[in-house]
């Protein structure tokens, strides 16, 4: 079994230390296993980041971003490898992988402006001849943990802005799905990252515990689930560091009467069982609003989940992968058990799906859930598989009190023709990310990622110009150069 280790210094290093097996979901067999880094192997890597920062913090923005460059061109070159290694690993179909990786290549071009972000703000006779003016200066290390579900992606999101703006990282993917972001660690040094400036652990609780309680440590990003996010801000924050902790979603979009019913159903389908329901903004619940849009909408899911190709990612004429690992699969299962037994009706059971030739894949089929009420598990939990529950409302007004109730508020969508309900939608509801008549509303690299309520800890969204505030802190100077001649004296009140 081959061993993937961690890059500190710019340098493969595997130590003997704990080590987890790596699954090819699709097939249910291990071939490899991941290093899981002790607590002395995460403080290698944050010393080797605290020692290559006064070098690169010193070196101009122009620069730091002409490695971007370099490292956008490498990882076009690279892609069907990328993603290769993602199907691997997490499963997602192959395309899927590449539209994961084209967004995290939009953030590295975003990272490429790097001297025009942190140009500053400048006020020239701020008072009389006094000059003043802001600049945003990094951090130092920073830390970046990510999660299983967007191997390239969510890394991306994070490290091409942090060391752009002259910080050092130590970055700690999944230890689920590890290899497509060493294989990219390793191209960003190719690109001309100098060593030391991105470093990478695998590991688990003790790589993370480390990161958090290291005072070397300024800034900690995180995505995953709400539970850990929180533990990661608390934490984090009780320690000084600055947070950003992304956490789960429970994503609901409202079908009013008046919808384009092909639209909606289309956009509910990939939006519900792309990547096998494993998105932050996969959408999980549809508000039907009346019986008759409920009906149509319940109906017409059906018969298109009739459709869906469940199999190896590695076909792209599959639409649905399998789920992550054996027991989440399980977990996954648990829920729907759960939801029959709480009374809601199973249209669509995607259970006891077999994909031939991979018996032991952790497959589970496309599940429609109609008359789901807001007190079954299935509604208040975020799954993270491929199952839908249609929730049926009377009005407008009572689908959103619903997903404004929610606890989370990471996305959220409105199909609808009617222009002032969407706008009315749109401005009210309690929600980070909002689409009309879009399902997954993710914002573009120059914008930010960022949810509401309990899918997000902190106060800075993740990636755009939220990053660049992110990863530095603001310095306000003053000056005065009194001419010859010219000295005031001492002066006990603020000038008025
Ligand atoms: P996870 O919370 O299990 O793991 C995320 C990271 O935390 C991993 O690096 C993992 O090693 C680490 N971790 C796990 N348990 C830990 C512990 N007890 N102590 C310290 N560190 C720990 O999440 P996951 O299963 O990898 O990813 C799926 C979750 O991520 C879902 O909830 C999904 O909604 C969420 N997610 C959110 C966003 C977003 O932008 N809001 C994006 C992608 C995924």
């Amino acid at each position: 079994m081959s061993v993937i280790g961690h890059i500190i210094n710019g340098e493969p290093h595997t130590p003997a230390e704990r080590t987890a097996k790596v699954y090819n979901p699709a097939t249910g067999v291990s071939t490899k296993t991941v290093a899981l880094a002790s607590q002395a192997t995460t403080e290698q890597a944050i010393a080797a980041a605290q020692a290559a920062y006064p070098a690169w913090r010193q070196t101009p923005p122009l620069k730091r971003a002409r490695v971007m460059f370099n490292f956008k061109a490498l990882l076009e070159q690279h892609a069907d490898e990328i993603c290769a290694l993602i199907t691997d690993e997490h499963g997602k179909v192959l395309n899927d992988a590449m539209g994961e990786l084209q967004r995290g290549i939009e953030n590295v071009e975003y990272a490429t402006a790097a001297p025009e972000l942190l140009k500053g703000e400048h006020s020239k006779n701020a008072g009389p001849n006094i000059d003043s003016w802001s600049e945003f200066q990094p951090l130092g290390v920073v830390a970046a943990i990510t999660p299983f579900n967007f191997p390239a992606m969510v890394p991306l999101w994070m490290w091409p802005m942090a060391v752009v703006c002259g910080n050092t990282v130590v970055l700690k993917p999944s230890e689920r799905a590890p290899s497509a972001v060493r294989f990219i660690v390793e191209l960003a040094h190719q690109a001309g990252l100098p060593n030391g400036v991105l470093n990478l652990v695998n590991g688990d609780k003790e790589a993370v515990d480390t990161l958090l309680q290291d005072d070397r440590v300024q800034a900690v990003s995180f995505v995953g689930s709400t539970p850990i996010a929180e533990y990661i801000y608390a934490s984090a924050t009780a320690k000084g560091k600055r947070v950003q902790a992304l956490g789960g979603a429970k994503n609901h979009a409202i079908v009013m009467p008046d919808a384009d019913m092909d639209n909606a159903v289309n956009a509910l389908i990939g939006a519900a069982y792309g990547s096998c329901g494993e998105r932050c903004m996969a959408i999980s619940v549809a508000v039907a609003v009346g019986d008759k849009t409920a009906d149509e909408l319940v109906a017409r899911l059906q018969e298109k989940m009739a459709a869906i190709k469940v199999g190896n990612g590695l076909d792209n004429s599959n639409d649905m992968g399998p789920l992550i690992t054996a027991e989440h699969k399980q977990r996954v299962s648990g829920y729907i058990d759960a939801g029959v037994a709480a009374g809601a009706s199973l249209v669509v059971d995607g259970r006891g799906l077999a994909v031939d030739g991979h018996e032991q894949g952790y497959f589970l089929g496309p599940c429609l859930f109609d008359h789901v009420t807001s007190d079954m598990s299935i509604y208040t939990d975020e799954i993270f598989g491929p199952v839908l529950c249609v929730v049926r409302v009377k009005t407008m007004q009572e689908a959103m009190d619903l997903i404004n109730a929610h606890e989370y508020g990471n996305g959220t969508c409105i199909f609808t023709r009617d222009g002032e309900a969407a706008r009315y939608f749109g401005d009210n509801i309690l929600v980070g990310m909002v689409g009309i008549n879009i399902p997954l509303p993710v914002p573009m690299a120059f914008h930010s990622f960022g949810g509401w309520k309990r899918s997000l800890f902190g106060d800075l969204s993740a990636y755009g110009p939220d990053a660049v505030r992110f990863y530095t802190r603001r310095k306000t100077l003053t000056q005065r150069w009194p001419s010859a001649g010219v000295r005031e004296g001492a002066q006990f009140s603020f000038p008025s």
